[in-house]
């Protein structure tokens, strides 16, 4: 820094400070060389101040010697007669000639004295000069190491702190501001050093001192009190500033702000030091964009980042930083006991939404679903979505599968309600497989991997369903594959088969009609019922293809077996259609088709459907069942009573038969509230004009207790096993 008093060169270009300095520096030194020649001072360097003032005293130590001798020697003559000189020589002439030689060297020494005294007066101005030059470069080398230190730091705020403390030590400021440009034509502060009263000041530009630089983009330097009346005097508050400056930030002739330095009160600033802050301003306002650019590229690669690792869609984790999370829990260091599980979960039934509703209602609900996970999963536990409708659940410290287990029952309780699209609302389910740690699974991956087995198992058990991944899932994962390929063969190859199982009444034991249940006639393992392959065929998407054969298939049965025959009034033949069928559109058309080309009466047909089919979209449901009522066809709901059983359902949609769940049959002799629940539905039904077929009856005792609860049908190995086409045409031959 250089000292407030200490004299400066006045007329410096702006960008050429370097280049005039070392010229003038070396024209005064050449004139100080000449001079020094001249003094009599024959160095090839400079001389120095004291070489002068050694050559003054040399010089005027000889002067008085030859003086003093000249004196004596002009006494001597004058005084003592006996000193003769030679004949030669005149007595006049020689007091004249020492006189002479006096006066000369005198004249000499003056010369000489004057020379060095202007010698001395340049070594002065040369000193002075080169004091102002040290300056000035100590300036520069301050500006340039402050461009420096500020071009070093990158982040915006540090770039802004950087600025004022190199502001500081250029000027020596008391304190200091930096406001930049915000949205259209104002300045807020965002940095401010010392006292400074700009904190959180907003100008409009044209506003106050720095409004007018920011419009003017031009310095300002103010001396003295701006706003006296401000400053009450004697308040004992702190004292205004006297004298201030103010520089536009620009970059690229871009206004990105303006900075401002206060003096300390009595201090006052130079044009110089506004020059210097202009020319420091522009060094700080390339920091900025630079920090600036910088932030708007690390924010770019953190967008990235943030894409890289997760799903748009949900803004859960994806299975890369889902595995990254999976593999830190596993390495970190935990008590004995303590494991680590994974939940994997699939929507049940999701491709049906995506199939009838289209991929903004798919979105919609995985939005929705996503959601209601954050609410049931330990802050600690990480959550990821893997695309489709998979979903992971990370479980850090569990002692058991058990415990892994209790989250994901709250996970299928998030299931209860409905999940609104639209103005639609529909119930899912969703199948979990859970992985815990050991097992064979230390690694991330292969602990996802038993967990994705264990959640395909569930579904093939059925949906909503949990299962906890066993070693021998793997095994049979395999299989399941294999088996896959064999139930396309077996649909191609004629290897499915119908049988029919009779339904009765309780009443009087007459059949009133059978239910049409497919069989697999599979070479190796002989009759498999539907419970063994059906779950595998929706999996493979086979679902729809074989219910279509069914259907076709015992319409055509029963309608040849007429021949030989006849049917007894009001026998019905049902046939089960999967959810995923009557979601489809082209259903009521095929059905009507069957009727047409095999002749059965559209009143003898049932359709079975599930509850889980009604509540997965009932609008397209009430829809597609509504054109199959008009059509004349039944409609039965099967497996009432498992499932979200909602009796509003039985007022909602057209259906003719509700057939009560093999589970409260099997309980009708034992749990009082099996038996409770039958009668409930056997009474809503008569309400209702409803008919109620209870299922599974094994045993008389079933079918007793059923009767006595005035269930009016019943079906179920007890009464007829199901029978393949040839024993149906016996048993109605034994039944007519
Ligand atoms: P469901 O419609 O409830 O059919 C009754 C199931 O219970 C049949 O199993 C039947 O064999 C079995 N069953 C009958 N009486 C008894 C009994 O007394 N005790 C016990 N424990 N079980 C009995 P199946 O054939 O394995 O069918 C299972 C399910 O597969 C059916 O349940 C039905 O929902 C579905 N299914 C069967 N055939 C078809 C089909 O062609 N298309 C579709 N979409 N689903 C079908
Ligand atoms: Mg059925
Ligand atoms: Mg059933």
């Amino acid at each position: 820094m250089h000292s407030p008093d200490a004299p400066r060169p006045q007329r410096m270009a702006k960008g050429r400070v370097a280049a005039v300095t070392s010229s003038g520096f070396d024209a005064s030194r050449n004139l100080t060389e000449r001079a020094a020649r001249i003094a009599g001072l024959r160095s090839f360097e400079t001389p120095t101040l004291e070489a002068v003032e050694h050559r003054r005293l040399q010089l005027w130590l000889l002067t008085l010697s030859l003086l003093f001798a000249a004196v004596v020697a002009l006494v001597t003559v004058t005084a003592w007669h006996d000193v003769r000189p030679p004949a030669w020589v005149p007595p006049i002439v020689l007091r004249g000639g020492l006189l002479a030689t006096v006066i000369l060297f005198c004249a000499y020494a003056i010369e000489k004295e004057l020379q060095l005294r202007r010698l001395t007066k340049l070594l002065i101005d040369e000193r002075v000069l080169t004091a102002a030059l040290t300056n000035r470069l100590r300036e520069v080398s301050t500006l340039l190491e402050a461009a420096k230190a500020m071009n070093l730091v990158l982040d915006l705020e540090e770039v802004l702190r950087t600025i004022l403390e190199c502001a500081n030590e250029l000027l020596d400021t008391h304190d200091g501001s930096i406001m930049l440009v915000h949205g259209d034509g104002e300045l807020r502060t965002v940095s401010v050093s010392g006292s400074s009263g700009a904190r959180g000041a907003r100008l409009k530009f044209g506003e106050g001192v720095a409004g007018q630089v920011a419009q003017t983009r031009e310095p300002v330097l103010v001396t003295g009190v701006l706003e006296p009346e401000k400053w009450p005097a004697g308040s004992g508050a702190a004292q205004p500033p006297t004298s201030s400056m103010s520089v536009p930030l620009v970059y690229r002739d871009v206004l990105l702000g303006v900075l401002n330095v206060n003096a300390a009160p009595g201090r006052a600033y130079t044009r110089h030091q506004l020059r210097a802050l202009s020319l420091f301003g522009e060094q700080a306002a390339a920091a900025i964009a630079n920090a600036r650019l910088y932030e708007e590229q690390r924010l770019l690669a953190s967008q990235n980042v943030y894409q890289a690792l997760h799903d748009l869609l949900t803004n859960l984790p994806n299975r890369a930083l889902f595995l990254d999370r999976v593999n830190h829990a596993l390495s970190r260091r935990r008590l004995p006991g303590q494991l680590v599980a994974i939940l994997f979960l699939d929507l049940d039934d999701f491709k049906l939404i995506n199939d009838s509703l289209g991929h903004a209602a798919g979105d919609e609900v995985l939005i929705g679903f996503a959601d209601r996970l954050r609410t049931c999963v330990r802050s600690g536990d990480a959550m990821a979505r893997f695309g489709g409708d998979e979903f992971a659940v990370l479980i850090e410290d569990v002692t058991s599968a058990e415990d892994a287990a209790a989250t994901a029952e709250r996970i299928l309780a998030l299931f209860a309600e409905p999940f609104s699209v639209g103005e639609r609302r529909m119930w899912l389910r969703a199948s979990i497989g859970i992985a815990v740690e050991g097992l064979g699974a230390s690694s991330a991956e292969a602990l996802l991997r038993n967990a994705d087995t264990a959640k395909n198992v569930a579904k093939t058990q059925g949906k909503g369903r949990i299962v906890t991944f066993e070693e021998t899932m793997h095994a049979d994962a395999l299989q399941r594959l294999e088996f896959e390929g064999e139930l396309q063969h077996a649909l191609e190859h004629g290897q499915l088969a119908v049988h029919y199982q009779p339904m009765f009444s309780l009443a009087h034991g007459r059949a009133i009609g059978v239910e049409a249940l497919v069989r697999w006639e599979h070479p190796a393992r002989g009759l498999l019922p539907a419970s063994a392959f059906l779950p595998l065929a929706e999996q493979a998407g086979l679902m729809v293809q074989i219910d279509r054969w069914v259907l076709r298939r015992a319409c055509e049965t029963l309608q040849a077996l007429r021949s030989d025959v006849e049917l007894p009034t009001g026998f019905l033949l049902s046939v089960n259609i999967s959810p995923t069928h009557l979601q489809d559109a082209a259903l009521v058309d095929e059905v009507a088709q069957v009727l047409r080309d095999t002749g059965i009466e559209p009143g003898r047909l049932v359709l079975e459907i599930t509850e889980g089919a009604i509540l997965l979209d009932s609008e397209k449901t009430a829809v597609h069942l509504n054109r199959i009522k008009a059509l004349g066809v039944k409609v039965a709901l099967d497996d009432f009573g498992t499932g979200y059983s909602s009796l509003s359902h039985l007022r909602r949609f057209p259906v003719d038969i509700v057939k009560i769940d093999r589970v409260f049959v099997d309980g009708i002799t034992t749990d009082k509230g099996a038996g409770a629940l039958v009668q409930a539905i056997v009474r809503l039904g008569r309400g209702l004009n409803i008919e109620v077929i209870a299922e599974g009856i094994e045993h008389q005792a079933q079918a007793d207790a059923l009767a006595a609860l005035q269930c009016p049908y019943g079906q179920g190995w007890y009464l007829s096993i199901d029978l393949p086409a040839e024993g149906l045409a016996d048993f109605l031959r034994r039944s007519s």
